[in-house]
């Protein structure tokens, strides 16, 4: 009996983990960390409620903490089994799994010091050590190779255009001499985008689990560039701070890579830009280190060894004294910090000196998910709770969408427009409630397939429809 359970990304965007069983085998596709509300937080806590040493491999879509942030629990929790995953998400979780397990740290530490923790002591989810030691069990699986990853179960990654390395699994599972196909599609990205490619086109599949992050929603049509234009002008205008919480692997290299077009097209005048995160420096270093997984390569040829990412009043801050004096820094600047949602990082320093300031604007260009300091600000908080107390907020609260780094609902169904035949089922995961269910209905409208909304711990077996 083949069967999937649905063990987080269902009815909610985070916390991506789907095991798949056989008679022989069991394949657990991504490891991700709850984010956000805190009763999601809270269950990265749980015990696994399946058999850890039952399972023989994992496999990775792409390194986003909500997809691979719970590896190194899974490890404390005896896993001692191959993670596949592509090279350039191999190197991403290199670089955001110990700093994942820094922040746990670093929270508990503050906690513990300030006294709000409910523990006593607050302790962290694992540390940057544990995180590190769980690098040991990643295997490179790169694009388009058929491997066997377990007895019966075989995969191929293909890209997904999300983020670099990122990748749609294409899964064949074999049964008493029945095989069955199962494609996962990660997190999808954009058509049209100037770093990554476009979503790869399957065409079939028995058993389909599509995101639905935005499934319920068309990107606003403007022109992003142009509204970037508009806001980091009028942060000069005004002089104040241009804050962006960004993501530091892959909105922040799509966000310099604007920048410096726009700055050299003359669209916005010369500011201080600095790029506050180690993570994001290194995280540009391994783009440009894999030309094969992105679209820079021509262009890179052509300028002669120019980084695209460099622009003239650029500085990448590392050191933290330094990114705490860029907070006391005066007249105007575009600063951008991780983390993207707000839910930690330096970020939180930069909006505790900043939203309280008339002058600043602080630009969300992600996916904001419920519960996030990100989303509050967005559904227009007056105050925010941060690190202990409470912050009021007075700076110019801005978002884009068209940086986003997920397909919107026409350019999910795009990519589902490639398949040759309808799956026999459908199953709608990784978004909200209203965004799983518009999605359900766009598909069964648009294509009059069988749709499933999965609730978390949901079991379902394959291969029953005959
Ligand atoms: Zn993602």
């Amino acid at each position: 009996m083949v069967s999937i359970r649905f063990l987080g990304a269902a009815g909610t965007v985070t916390g991506a983990r789907f095991l798949v069983s056989t008679d022989k085998s069991q394949v657990l596709v991504d490891c991700g960390l709850f984010q956000g509300l805190k009763e999601l937080r809270l269950r990265n806590w749980d015990s696994p409620d399946f058999d850890v040493d039952a399972i023989d491999a994992v496999v990775l879509t792409h390194a986003h903490l909500d997809h691979t942030g719970y590896l190194p629990r899974l490890m404390k929790c005896g896993y001692e089994g191959p993670v596949y995953a592509t090279p350039p998400t191999i190197d991403l979780c290199g670089l955001l799994l110990p700093d994942s397990g820094h922040l746990q740290e670093e929270q508990a530490e503050h906690a513990n010091r300030h006294g709000y923790s409910k523990h006593t002591p607050a302790l962290p989810l694992y540390t940057a050590a544990e995180a590190v030691a769980c690098l040991g069990l990643l295997k490179p699986a790169p694009y388009n190779r058929v491997a066997e990853v377990a007895e019966g179960i075989k995969v191929r990654l293909v890209d997904a255009g999300h983020i670099l390395g990122s990748a749609i699994v294409e899964m064949w599972v074999e049964e008493q001499g029945r095989e069955m196909k199962v494609v996962f599609s990660g997190d999808l990205g954009r058509y049209g985008e100037p770093l990554l490619a476009d979503p790869t086109p399957i065409a079939e599949a028995d058993y389909l689990l599509v995101e639905s992050t935005y499934g319920h929603r068309v990107h606003n049509d403007e022109n992003p560039e142009k509204r970037l234009a508009q806001i980091v002008k009028r942060a000069a205008e005004t002089g104040g701070c241009l804050l962006i919480p960004a993501f530091s692997v892959g909105r922040t290299q799509q966000l310099l890579y604007t920048l410096k077009s726009l700055e050299e097209a003359g669209e916005i005048p010369q500011m201080p830009i600095y790029v506050d995160s180690p993570m994001a420096i290194d995280a540009t270093a391994i783009f440009l280190a894999h030309p094969e997984s992105h679209r820079l390569e021509l262009r890179q040829q052509q300028e002669d060894g120019d980084n695209p990412f460099r622009l003239r009043h650029l500085q990448f801050v590392r050191a933290s004294e330094e990114s705490a004096r860029l907070d006391k820094r005066e007249g105007p600047m575009v600063l951008i910090s991780a983390s993207g949602m707000a839910t930690g990082g330096r970020v939180l320093h930069h909006l505790d000196a900043f939203l309280p300031n008339p002058k600043a604007t602080v630009l969300f260009v992600g996916y904001q998910a419920e519960g996030t300091r990100g989303r509050t600000l967005l559904d227009g908080a007056t105050d925010l709770k941060m690190l202990g107390q409470r912050v009021p907020v007075r700076a110019r609260i801005e978002r884009i969408d068209g940086f986003s780094a997920h397909a919107d609902r026409d350019e999910i169904l795009r990519w589902l427009s490639g398949f040759q035949r309808g799956p026999k089922a459908t199953f709608m995961v990784h978004g909200e409630k209203e965004a799983t269910e518009g999605l359900a209905e766009s598909v069964r409208t648009r294509f009059g397939w069988k749709t499933a909304i999965p609730a978390l711990r949901d079991e379902v077996t394959l291969g029953g429809e005959g």
